[in-house]
C-alpha cells in the first residue's frame, strides 16, 4: 500500500470561495496521497440523520462520517474540473492528486455522479469550471438577443453609420466578473441531504 501513505505535504484550511477549502502551501507532484479522509464508521440506525453532514461511503455497506477534528479533508472542495480523485482501497479514502498542484491552489476532488445529481445539480454546482460555463452560456445567450435585436431593428438609411457600433454586445467583462459570484457548496464528500445550506460565511 506504498502508493497510499499520505506525502508529507503541507496544506492549510482556509477560506474559499464556498465557505472553507483545503489548499496547498507548496508545489505538489501529480499522483501523490496528500491525504486520509477519517472518521467514524457509522451504524446503519444513523443514517436516518440528517445531522450527519460528512458521510463518505467507502463500499457498498460501509459509511463513515468525516466530521471529526482530525479529518481535514472533510474541507475539501468539490469541482467537476478537479485537481485530485478520492481513492477507496479497503473501506479507506485517500485523496490522490490528478496532476502537478502550484502553491497557492486550491485542493478538489469530484464528489461523485451521484451526490452530483442528488444534492448539487440542484444547488447549482459552483465550482470554477460550472461557473466558467455559465459565464460561456450568459455571453452567448446575450450574443444571440442582441443579434436578434438588429435583425429586427429598423434599417437605417444609407450613411447612417454608428460610431460605437454593435460591436460591443457580448462583455467579457461581465464573464470574469460572475466568477466571483460565491456560493456554498461546502465541504467533502458524500454528504447527506440538507448539504450546501450549512450556515459557512461568505467569502
Ligand atoms: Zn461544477
Amino acid at each position: 500500500m506504498a502508493r497510499y501513505k499520505v506525502g508529507d505535504y503541507k496544506l492549510r484550511v482556509g477560506r474559499s470561495r464556498t465557505g472553507r477549502g483545503v489548499f496547498a502551501c507548496e508545489d505538489i507532484p501529480r499522483d501523490v496521497c496528500i491525504d486520509e479522509y477519517v472518521g467514524r464508521v457509522v451504524k446503519e440506525e444513523e443514517l436516518a440523520n440528517d445531522r450527519l453532514k460528512y458521510l463518505f461511503s467507502v463500499s457498498k455497506k460501509k459509511m463513515i462520517d468525516g466530521n471529526i477534528p482530525e479529518n481535514r479533508a472533510r474541507f475539501i472542495n468539490h469541482s467537476c474540473r478537479p485537481n485530485c480523485r478520492a481513492e477507496g482501497p479497503n473501506g479507506r479514502v485517500f485523496i490522490m492528486t490528478k496532476r502537478k498542484i502550484k502553491a497557492g491552489e486550491e485542493i478538489t476532488y469530484h464528489y461523485g455522479k451521484e451526490y452530483f445529481d442528488l444534492i448539487l445539480r440542484k444547488l447549482g454546482c459552483k465550482c470554477v469550471k460550472c461557473l466558467e460555463e455559465k459565464a460561456a452560456q450568459r455571453k452567448s445567450g446575450a450574443k444571440r438577443a442582441s443579434a436578434t435585436k438588429r435583425a429586427n431593428a429598423p434599417k437605417r438609411a444609407n450613411g447612417a453609420k454608428r460610431a460605437n457600433g454593435t460591436k460591443r454586445t457580448s462583455g467579457t467583462k461581465r464573464a470574469s466578473s460572475t466568477k466571483r459570484a460565491g456560493g456554498t457548496v461546502t465541504g467533502s464528500a458524500k454528504r447527506a441531504k440538507r448539504t450546501g445550506q450549512s450556515g459557512h460565511a461568505r467569502v
